[in-house]
């Protein structure tokens, strides 16, 4: 296809990538896809606060990043009605970061804390009574004149989202009321989300290239928003501006994704297992070291997707390459090539 020939003009993109993320996000329960469950909870938790004109109870929210933790956390507040602070764990370095936050909060409103796992603990143990009883202590002066002052903060709600829920320290995780665990999405919901995506953008695209999309898209709305906008690059400058098929088949090869969703990580740990360990069992921490990776991550970000697909298996002795995984990269089990 020419470049020069095909381009049209007409079909120019009509916003920038930093306005897309924002327009496409849902904003009320109405616009989210999946996670049925866990959405029919919170919408009685969120009801029920409002009848009683109290501040919703804290929320976690865990699991893998692109899920929609951030997203159901912006909904909440949009259907309590309160404004949203955000902040993110790392950020949050002193005691008094968070004081002033919290002192900000008016009754009713979400502090979200993204990452919440990397709080330091000394920030965290300050969350700790404003959580409980929406009480902080604050140090005034210093030296032998230093007392310690406490304030009372309007009643709010505490939005925690992490990757990494095995890393909160039980006392953490105690303090929270409600707690849900994102799932992967599957190519149904999926092609939902491109479908809206779609829709709000102006990008014309048929089912069968928006399935396509949705099922290489490692179950993640995050991914599957992004290659919609990546595909719409190619269909514009390669083809008529719509996506069809042939196009989003092009794209999503020429941007090296896998047809079952599986990014380069993914891969990686299944070539590791096969090509290093003979196919497991073996134990994760190995196969960490072995791919230069935190074994956390590995446990709580990549293998939950592998292992839902079918391609790794959790082993008491450790984990296992399942046969889809040797046809997935096309090695055979006795292939010799594969031990050495
Ligand atoms: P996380 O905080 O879990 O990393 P986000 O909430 O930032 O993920 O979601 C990533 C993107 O995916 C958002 O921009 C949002 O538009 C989209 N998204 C996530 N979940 C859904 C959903 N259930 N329905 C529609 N779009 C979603």
């Amino acid at each position: 296809m020419d470049k020069e020939e095909n381009f049209n003009p007409h079909v120019e993109c009509k916003f920038k990538d930093s306005e897309v993320e924002n327009l496409i996000r849902p904003h009320e329960f109405s616009e989210f896809s999946g996670q049925d469950k866990i959405l029919e909870n919170l919408k009685i938790f969120v009801k029920a606060a409002k009848l009683r004109g109290e501040a919703l109870d804290h929320v976690l929210l865990h699991g893998p990043p692109g899920l929609g933790k951030t997203t159901l956390a912006t909904i909440i507040a949009n259907e309590l009605g309160v404004e949203m602070k955000s902040t993110s764990g790392p950020v949050l370095d002193k005691p008094g970061d968070l004081a002033g936050i919290l002192t900000s909060l008016n009754e009713g409103d979400v502090l979200f804390i993204d990452e919440i796992h990397r709080l330091s603990p000394v920030v965290e143990e300050y969350l700790y009574s404003a959580m409980e009883d929406y009480t902080i202590d604050i140090m005034i002066d210093k030296g032998p004149g230093a007392r310690s002052v406490r304030i009372s903060l309007a009643p709010f709600t505490l939005i925690g989202a992490t990757t990494r829920s095995g890393l909160l320290t039980a006392p953490l995780r105690a303090r929270f009321g409600i707690s849900a665990h994102l799932e992967y999405y599957d190519a149904q919901v999926l092609l939902k989300i491109i479908r809206r995506s779609a829709g709000i953008l102006g990008i014309e695209i048929d089912d069968e290239a928006a399935r396509e999309i949705a099922c290489r898209s490692r179950g993640t709305p995050r991914v599957a928003n992004s290659l919609l906008r990546r595909v719409r690059d190619f269909a514009q400058v390669k083809g008529s501006g719509k996506i069809d098929l042939f196009i989003a088949k092009y794209a999503l090869d020429a941007l090296n994704i896998d047809t079952r969703g599986l990014d380069q990580i993914d891969n990686k740990i299944l070539k590791t297992i096969i090509e290093k360990f003979q196919g497991g069992p073996v134990g994760a921490s190995t196969i960490a070291t072995s791919i230069s990776e935190d074994v956390g991550t590995l446990e709580e970000v990549y293998e939950p997707f592998l292992i839902k697909e079918g391609f790794l298996k959790r082993t008491p002795r450790g984990r296992v390459a399942t046969d889809l995984a040797y046809k997935h990269l096309n090695l055979s089990r006795y292939d010799d090539s594969a031990l050495f």
